[in-house]
């Protein structure tokens, strides 16, 4: 069968990440998750002492970042030089920084690369900010995930705890507005639906009818496309 991409858009909490990952598994195909990108870069500069919002600053450090994908069954694991920061990355403040760092240039060019060189071979389900606009402008899917910014907000709050990480949900619902209007009004590559993406809105579904209307439209737009399983 001919490889094929599934490019899956939408704002913070939309639920892209939990989605992308059960369809690479039902599929057998890789996930890629480039936030998690731009949150390893925040994470190395938070670390060394380097302002997310200092362009330059960034742009002297951007070089010494060694960042290194993993698949443990078609499940990414991020690594920053040896060091496995899967789990590291996902604290609000390195959210903010990821979301600070993907205004620069040269680190949205870095990342890119590493994105469409991991889809250059295979089949990938792939999540982001602007995959359908600019990462893989020919995925024969995509999708722009949205819902409710409460219902985001609880989301991300669960996401949170789940990673032991305390906070609340106003809290959530503050940095989950300053980060979309920041996505969506930069200059380089914003969050927007692409034109030939469809838009789900999640607020009202569960996991498993994203899923499967996911799916079907995979379905549909690879038969159009003449790509057969
Ligand atoms: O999806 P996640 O919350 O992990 O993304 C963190 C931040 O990284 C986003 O708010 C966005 O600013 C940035 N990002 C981006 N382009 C992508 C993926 C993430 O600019 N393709």
């Amino acid at each position: 069968m001919k490889n094929f991409a599934i490019a899956i858009d939408g704002p913070a909490g939309s639920g892209k990440s939990t989605i992308a990952k059960i369809i690479a598994e039902k599929l057998g195909i890789i996930y890629v998750d480039t936030g998690a990108m731009y949150r390893a870069v925040a994470l190395f500069c938070i670390r060394n002492g380097v302002d997310t919002k200092d362009e330059t600053a960034v742009n002297i450090i951007l070089p010494k970042i060694e960042i290194r994908i993993l698949l443990e069954n078609g499940v990414q694991k991020i690594f920053l030089g040896d060091e496995d920061v899967t789990r590291k990355i996902r604290t609000l403040e390195v959210g903010q920084g990821a979301s600070d760092v993907g205004l620069i240039l040269s680190v949205r060019e870095k990342l890119v690369e590493i994105q469409r060189d991991l889809a250059k071979d295979t089949s990938v389900i792939m999540d982001g900010r602007d995959i359908g606009t600019n990462v893989l402008t020919n995925a024969q899917v995509k999708i722009y995930l949205n819902a409710s910014v409460e219902e985001r907000a609880k989301r991300r709050l669960g996401e949170l705890k789940g990673n032991a990480i305390d906070s609340d949900i106003d809290e959530v619902m503050k940095q989950i507005i300053i980060r979309d209007k920041s996505d969506m009004t930069r200059e380089l590559n914003p969050l927007e639906k692409a034109k030939d993406a469809l838009e789900i809105d999640t607020t009202n579904m569960d996991i498993d009818q994203v899923v499967n209307e996911i799916i079907k439209i995979k379905e549909e737009k690879l038969m159009e496309a003449g790509i057969w399983e």
